[in-house]
């Protein structure tokens, strides 16, 4: 997590946030700060095992063949790391009033580490997104309650992200430059998760028509193509459109007419400042409640 950039583009958003955003974007910076502690720890453990990084020609022929890098190459995780770094996210949110004290209560008792130990923690180590989908009905048969799971399962994303953050960069780094560009994934390279966002940035030549797509477990960022569904492949203009929702005039939902699927998009490309996924991610985390098929007949426009 680079909390220097996340704190320089929350900066640029001061005044232009509705108070639940705001208070939704200073929640965020408290998890992140607690998730950029755990990726230090887990960074430095990472150094002294440098050996084992997978080699360069390895990670090509992954992304030739379309194969996350993490499945060939696991990232573990350790059971007492993830469940103390979600223990500190746990206080995090209880202490932030923005969730009912019970249902913080009740979470708070759980006793993270056991529950952990029962999850296939191997599955984390080459798909945390299946491993996330996996952990729901080992909370169920624990007796957690669905809400209580909800939140759980988002603790549990961002705890492994912290964890392994920094092994999944470190690979990314390894590349040459734009090596993870030019394949142009419809899921994430590096751990292969679904992109939770897009973001419509400048090309290579400064001009306005790049599309990136962006990874949240793992903090990937790879390019896409403009014009295509992520979800389906879709490439007919006349069934991509988006939506724009009054108050966001830096975000919009893109959705395809074939999958009916959606994705949130940050437009970045007419600012001159940097961009953060997280931020993004999070100021316009609101916007899933507008992307309803129905509304979209109203305000039908054509992506470009
Ligand atoms: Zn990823
Ligand atoms: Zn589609």
């Amino acid at each position: 997590m680079d909390l220097a950039l996340i704190d320089r583009v929350a900066a640029a958003y001061d005044g232009k946030l509705s108070p639940q955003d705001r208070s939704c974007l200073n929640l965020c910076r408290a998890l992140w700060g607690v998730m950029s502690r755990a990726g230090a720890q887990a960074s430095t453990l990472m150094q002294r095992d440098a050996a084992q990084a997978p080699a360069l020609d390895e990670l090509m022929a992954d992304l030739e063949e379309g194969l996350p890098f993490m499945s060939n190459h696991p990232i573990s995780v350790d059971a007492t790391a993830l469940a103390d770094v979600v223990e500190l996210l746990l206080s995090v949110v209880s202490d932030s009033g923005a969730y009912d004290k019970s249902v913080c209560q009740a979470m708070r008792a759980l006793n993270l580490r056991q529950l952990i130990m029962l999850s296939d923690l191997d599955l984390a180590s080459v798909d945390p997104e299946q491993y996330l989908n996996s952990i729901v009905a080992v909370m169920q048969n624990y007796g957690i309650d669905g809400s209580q799971i909800t939140i759980l399962v988002g603790l549990l994303s961002m705890g492994l992200r912290a964890l392994q953050e920094p092994a999944a960069a470190a690979m990314v780094a390894a590349l040459p430059q734009d090596a993870l560009d030019e394949h142009r994934h419809d899921h994430c390279p590096v751990c292969g998760g679904r992109p939770a966002l897009a973001i419509l940035t400048r090309n290579k030549e400064g001009q306005g028509s790049g599309r990136k797509l962006a990874c949240l477990q793992c903090g990937s960022i790879w390019d896409f193509d403009r014009i295509r569904c992520p979800h389906c492949g879709n490439k007919q203009v006349d069934k991509l459109g988006y939506r724009t929702v009054k108050g966001y005039p830096d975000h919009r939902i893109d959705y395809c007419d074939v999958c009916g699927n959606y994705i949130r998009t940050a437009v970045v490309e007419t600012r001159n400042s940097p961009y953060s996924i997280d931020v993004e991610d999070c100021v316009m985390a609101s916007l899933d409640a507008y992307a309803d098929e129905s509304q979209r007949e109203e305000d039908r426009s054509t992506t470009a």
